[in-house]
């Protein structure tokens, strides 16, 4: 039984210094790539569930490294949010997305939605210039533009943040509440910040077929979203049984692998130009 205890002791041990490494790699490693133009965005369309036609794209950030291979942004994002380049990964992902769907608007006229995490929140001033310039330097109109947020910025949110919000949403940038239904959910968020979307996370998607629960959740937050005017997108849509459960709920948009995975942007504006309406 010792012996059990001192083995199940050093792979702690072990692994701990095995995350520590990787973390302080990592952290050197992402420095690297942004330094070299590393990070790409890739773009996942979001449809219009009634038409089956796509209405714009959501922005991920996408790291290969050559040694490493693809690392999940699950991982770097909360990297770069605790050693401050998250700031840096912002500037990028707008600058690349906004010059992307600045350039896809001839192809067909679409939005594209970009995720900020809380942290990239803490600096509002900042955060406003970055997308100021980066509309003005794509010439993307401000209404193609769509702003995701967690739920969590709301929860701990300042006065700035309610500004810096409102102040987007004056210059014609939309709104959406991301991963809706994990967070702090509290309804008056709703009404108290001026969303126009909000995204159902893919969690709740997953085994709806089965889950009643869950089926009876996903219908009332529909319901919900539409009595208070806002659109709803469902992340993680996987099947033809969830497109259908989601049209006849009255769900807008849908996103998800039964469309499309995230794409390289050259194979999405392929895409694009495949489902332009002649
Ligand atoms: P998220 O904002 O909830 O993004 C949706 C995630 O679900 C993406 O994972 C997407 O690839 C994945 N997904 C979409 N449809 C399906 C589906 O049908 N099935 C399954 N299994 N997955 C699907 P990804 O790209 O790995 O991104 C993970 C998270 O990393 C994002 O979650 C977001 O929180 C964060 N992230 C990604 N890019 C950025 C970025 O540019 N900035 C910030 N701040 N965060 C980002
Ligand atoms: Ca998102
Ligand atoms: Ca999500
Ligand atoms: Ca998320």
């Amino acid at each position: 039984v010792k012996q059990d205890g001192r083995n199940a002791y050093r792979f702690y041990e072990t692994s701990m210094m095995t995350d520590a490494l990787r973390t302080l790699d990592l952290d050197g490693r992402l420095r690297q790539a942004i330094n070299n133009d590393d990070i790409v965005m890739y773009y996942q369309p979001i449809f219009d569930l009634a038409t089956n036609r796509i209405v714009g794209a959501e922005a991920l950030m996408r790291w290969h490294d050559d040694k490493l291979g693809f690392i999940s942004p699950e991982e770097f994002i909360p990297l770069a949010e605790k050693n401050g380049l998250i700031h840096r990964l912002g500037e990028i992902a707008i600058s690349q997305a906004c010059q992307q769907a600045a350039r896809w608007q001839s192809i067909m006229p679409m939005k594209i939605s970009i995720n900020f995490s809380s942290v990239q929140f803490r600096y509002c001033d900042k955060l406003f210039s970055q997308l100021k310039q980066g509309l003005i330097a794509s010439g993307l109109p401000a209404n193609r533009l769509d702003i995701e947020v967690t739920e969590s910025l709301l929860f701990s949110h300042t006065q700035e943040v309610v500004t810096l919000l409102n102040a987007l949403r004056d210059e014609g940038v939309e709104l959406t509440i991301d991963d809706f239904g994990t967070g702090y959910s509290a309804l008056s968020y709703l009404q108290k910040f001026p969303f126009d979307k909000l995204k159902i996370d893919r969690s709740f998607l997953i085994d709806i077929d089965q889950n009643e629960p869950n089926r009876e959740l996903v219908s009332a937050i529909i319901a919900m979203a539409k009595a208070l005017n806002i659109q709803v997108v469902a992340e993680g849509v996987e099947t033809k049984w969830h497109t259908d459960f989601l049209i006849q709920n009255g769900c807008d948009y849908g996103q998800g692998y039964y469309y499309s995975k995230p794409l390289p942007a050259d194979v999405f504006e392929r895409l694009l130009y495949k489902s332009r309406v002649p």
